[in-house]
């Protein structure tokens, strides 16, 4: 019997179809948009069109020589095996030394786990943590993930309005207002995928004092921690003091800093019964996370940093340049952000025009459009929990920005009220 909100597929066997059942968790996520739309422009390309793909989240730069060598010589010397489930003690070690240098924050080895990739580690912990009955606060505009991996664990995302007036933060009445008796944990990702928008260090103050007096756990996403720009100071919740510290997990990695999207190498800190679990997840499910890959992160940590000095102050420009050339086109209106490599514009004033006959009501119809139209990705803004925005991710040459913008520009004076 087919069960509610089960999906049937077909499969090609001997020349035979027939259906299988898949469970009802499949259907109850939807696959990542963002990778959805970088392979859409993907096979657009390979048609032979010319698109400007603002749509994937991963630096454009090569990953820094020094890294590439480490990996290399895990390789000669033999270091492709299996290793511990948690990780390599070097690696570890680099990270709590990272952890302590950069964030003031002190951790042993058996609080720090390595995963393949930040996305398996906030997977590996949301399938740790969480379960029917509980609740988990997820702010909007999410990462798209976030959901997904709550519900995967049977558990139910809260979500949580922000606007754009407010910065796209959620402030401590609006946070404690959302805790219930099932909620079991927040998740916060500062600087923000999608928005750029980071929390300063009282504005986190002031939530720890909710999550704390709540006894809730908090997930802090810190991936694009290093990228940020002007005179932001990245802050950690868990440095507020002891009592958030131990409630929160810290989830970070190498992907974003750098330019290392393809090794697959994340990791989270925190309480050592929550690392352990997580760790007992990846036994049987990762094994290990790449052995060649661990010997490449503990260079990216502990090596020279002045690629991730020149990658950020590339990304400065583009950040400058994008959001002054976005805001001169009309009815498109884009906030300033502190980090990370997106902007994320309000494009509402857009809707209810159309060109032809097509109608622009919604991020999705407007991102349509686009590709359709002028060959530019972007990712609408509805993936992430606001329909009135679109993401536009800069890590790309100044000279297909510039041009994916002219194109944009043109699209939009295209467009006629209706
Ligand atoms: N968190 C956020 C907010 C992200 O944007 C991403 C990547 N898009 C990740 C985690 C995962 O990064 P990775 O798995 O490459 O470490």
């Amino acid at each position: 019997m087919r069960g509610i909100g089960s999906e049937y597929c077909l499969q090609k066997i001997t020349g035979e179809i027939f259906k299988v059942k898949l469970a009802s968790r499949v259907g109850r996520v939807k696959s990542s948009p963002t990778l959805a739309i970088t392979m859409k422009a993907k096979a657009l390309r390979a048609e032979g069109r010319d698109v400007v793909g603002f749509g994937a989240g991963e630096p454009d730069f090569d990953t820094p020589f020094n890294i590439k060598q480490a990996a290399i010589k895990a390789i000669e010397e033999g270091f492709t095996k299996y290793t511990p489930s948690s990780g390599i003690d070097e690696l570890k070690d680099a990270i709590i030394n990272k952890l302590e240098r950069d964030n003031k924050l002190t951790y042993n080895r058996s609080q720090v786990v390595v995963s393949c990739g930040a996305k398996d580690t906030l997977y590996n912990l949301a399938q740790a943590l969480f379960e029917e009955g509980d609740e988990v606060i997820v702010p909007s505009p999410y990462w798209v993930s976030y959901p997904a991996f709550v519900i995967l664990a049977g558990a139910t995302p809260v979500i949580l309005d922000t606007k754009e007036s407010d910065g796209f933060r959620i402030n401590p009445g609006q946070l404690e207002k959302a805790i219930t008796n099932n909620t079991k944990a927040v998740i916060l990702n500062s600087p923000s995928n999608p928005t750029g928008v980071a929390y300063s260090s009282e504005e986190l103050e002031a939530l720890a004092e909710i999550i704390v007096k709540k006894d809730i756990l908090v997930i802090s996403d810190d991936i694009y921690e290093k990228i940020i720009y002007d005179d932001f100071r990245f802050y950690n919740i868990a440095s507020v003091g002891e009592e958030i510290k131990r409630l929160t997990v810290v989830v970070n990695g190498v992907s974003k800093t750098y330019a290392m999207t393809g090794w697959r190498i994340g990791y989270a800190a925190g309480p050592e019964d929550i690392i352990a679990a997580v760790t007992k997840i990846q036994s049987q499910n990762i094994s290990n996370p790449t052995s060649i890959s661990q010997k490449a992160a503990v260079e990216a940590l502990e090596g020279n940093q002045d690629a991730v000095d020149k990658m950020v102050k590339e990304f400065k420009k583009r950040r400058d340049y994008i959001v002054k050339t976005l805001n001169s086109i009309p009815g498109v209106n884009c906030m300033n952000p502190q980090g990370a490599f997106y902007v994320f514009p309000d494009i509402s004033s857009l809707f209810a025009m159309s060109y032809c006959d097509k109608k622009i009501d919604t991020s999705t119809d407007f991102a349509e459009y686009l590709l359709n139209e002028v060959d530019v990705a972007v990712v609408p803004g509805i993936a992430f929990g606001n329909d009135n925005h679109v993401r536009l991710s800069y890590a790309m040459s100044m000279e297909n920005i510039q041009k994916g913008l002219e194109r944009i520009g043109n699209a939009v004076a295209k467009l006629t009220a209706r």
